[in-house]
């Protein structure tokens, strides 16, 4: 269901986190409830985890691939995490967006930052806050995905990820799941009925002042 009566612009909506914070969890979620939604899916040169496929959680390349892809122009965005490249194939976000979608981004804050100078106008950015460090902690060992040296050094860089949270236009607290993902949608929908963002709202009421005069 459309949520405005008339065409608006898409809204670019990025979610950070430490990792462990409960981020993919959440974006998962929401993509289930929003249908308005699409998933921007990232190319990285890390392996894949247990589960993981390519073309649905990334785009697994190797490094060379990704750097022909940076230099063709090809990402949007792009950035070195835990020793890793990411980033966003710029394409498939100027697909949804020209055909009416909202594009979520699970990205870091490097990545927001350049989406910030691309697109501000259409971005709104999220910042998702474990409850504690001993909650991030006890998440990411529990994940147990990846080896006890790649935790601690997750861990240690969370402070650091978790020091970008005032660049960000809303902050979620992760205590529960189904509320964050509540909290979420209700920054949807709000940022959906922005007035610059519904770009059809002149020649509606100008169409209803013209029903008035006629
Ligand atoms: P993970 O390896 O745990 O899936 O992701 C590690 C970090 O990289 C997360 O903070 C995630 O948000 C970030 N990330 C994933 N894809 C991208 C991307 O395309 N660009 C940027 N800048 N960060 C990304």
């Amino acid at each position: 269901m459309a949520l405005t009566d008339f065409p608006r612009r898409g809204l670019m909506i990025v979610l950070s986190s430490p990792s462990g914070a409960g981020k993919t969890v959440i974006s998962k979620e929401l993509m289930k409830l929003e249908p308005l939604l699409s998933l921007s899916i990232s190319a990285t040169t890390r392996e894949p985890r247990t589960g993981e496929e390519n073309g649905v959680h990334y785009y697994f390349v190797s490094t060379d691939e990704f750097n022909s892809m940076k230099k063709n122009g090809e990402l949007l965005e792009h950035a070195a995490v835990f020793g890793n490249f990411y980033g966003t194939p710029k394409k498939a976000v100027e697909k949804a967006l020209s055909s009416g979608k909202d594009v979520l981004f699970d990205i870091d804050w490097q990545g927001t930052q350049q989406l910030a100078q691309k697109a501000s106008q259409d971005l709104c950015r999220i910042f998702i806050l474990p409850p504690s460090m001993e909650e991030l902690g006890k998440r990411l060992v529990t994940r147990a995905q990846d080896s006890e040296e790649i935790i601690r050094n997750r861990m240690s860089k969370a402070a650091d990820e978790m020091s970008h949270w005032p660049e960000y236009d809303y902050i979620i607290v992760n205590h529960d799941i189904e509320k964050s993902v509540h909290q979420i949608q209700s920054i949807l929908i709000a940022e959906r009925l922005k007035r610059e963002r519904q770009t059809g709202l002149v020649s509606f009421v100008n169409n209803m002042r013209d029903e008035i005069e006629k």
